[in-house]
């Protein structure tokens, strides 16, 4: 474990909505989900019909063989934040899927009312307790069989008591150096190696 300064989880936070798993409820139907199961086949949500899988557009797509209404699949946004808090790095120890286990900087889900960057500042505050400022996009990473794009920017704290949220079981503040070492991801799960090297990269200027 790195010399580093723990705060211990204080109380509980306003619940974070969206952690990386709550992608497995909102993917459509019979698609393959990150936790590498495949979902049964549903229902149109216009007219209730059960879609049908054809190829549309050179894909296998689910579609309503009544109204015509295609299941297209998208990757779900995800925000992160790589925050800087009085000259350390903030990162949380995931408590759920992906990398459940792992310390890494707050990310959630990008909802409907919010643009990516506000985003990236809520979640932040409901995981690590921080209210922050932006500074710049460190990056945009997303891979082909993985079903959230997660867009990474750099920000610092304005104020706040670290404090881990509900989706963390504590965090932690490294300096340059300190950061956790962290062995890669058991299993085959694309998503975990794909997140597990998106986390080194973000965090890699604070190595
Ligand atoms: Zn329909």
């Amino acid at each position: 474990m790195a010399p580093a300064e723990r705060v211990d989880r204080a109380g509980e936070e306003a619940s974070g909505t969206g952690t990386l798993d709550d992608v497995v409820a909102n993917v459509p139907s019979g698609i393959k989900t990150k936790r590498g199961r495949t979902t049964q086949s549903r229902y149109c949500p216009q007219c209730g019909t059960h879609l049908v899988v054809v190829p549309i557009e050179g894909k296998d797509r689910e579609r309503c063989p009544a109204c015509g209404f295609i299941a297209y699949r998208n990757p779900v946004p995800v925000g992160l934040a790589v925050i800087e808090h009085e000259g350390r790095l903030v990162l949380v120890r995931r408590r759920e899927r992906p990398l459940a286990g792992y310390w890494a900087p707050p990310a959630g889900y990008v909802e409907v009312g919010e643009s990516v960057p506000e985003a990236v500042v809520r979640e932040a505050h409901e995981e690590s307790g921080l209210t922050i400022a932006l500074d710049a996009l460190v990056g945009v990473y997303s891979q082909r069989d993985v079903d959230v794009v997660i867009i990474a920017y750099r920000g610092h704290s304005l104020g706040g008591v670290p404090a881990a949220g509900d989706d963390a079981s504590e965090i932690g503040l490294f300096g340059p150096g300190e950061l956790p070492k962290q062995l890669p991801p058991a299993g085959e799960s694309p998503t975990d190696h794909w997140f597990y090297g998106v986390i080194r990269e973000v965090t890699a200027p604070w190595e």
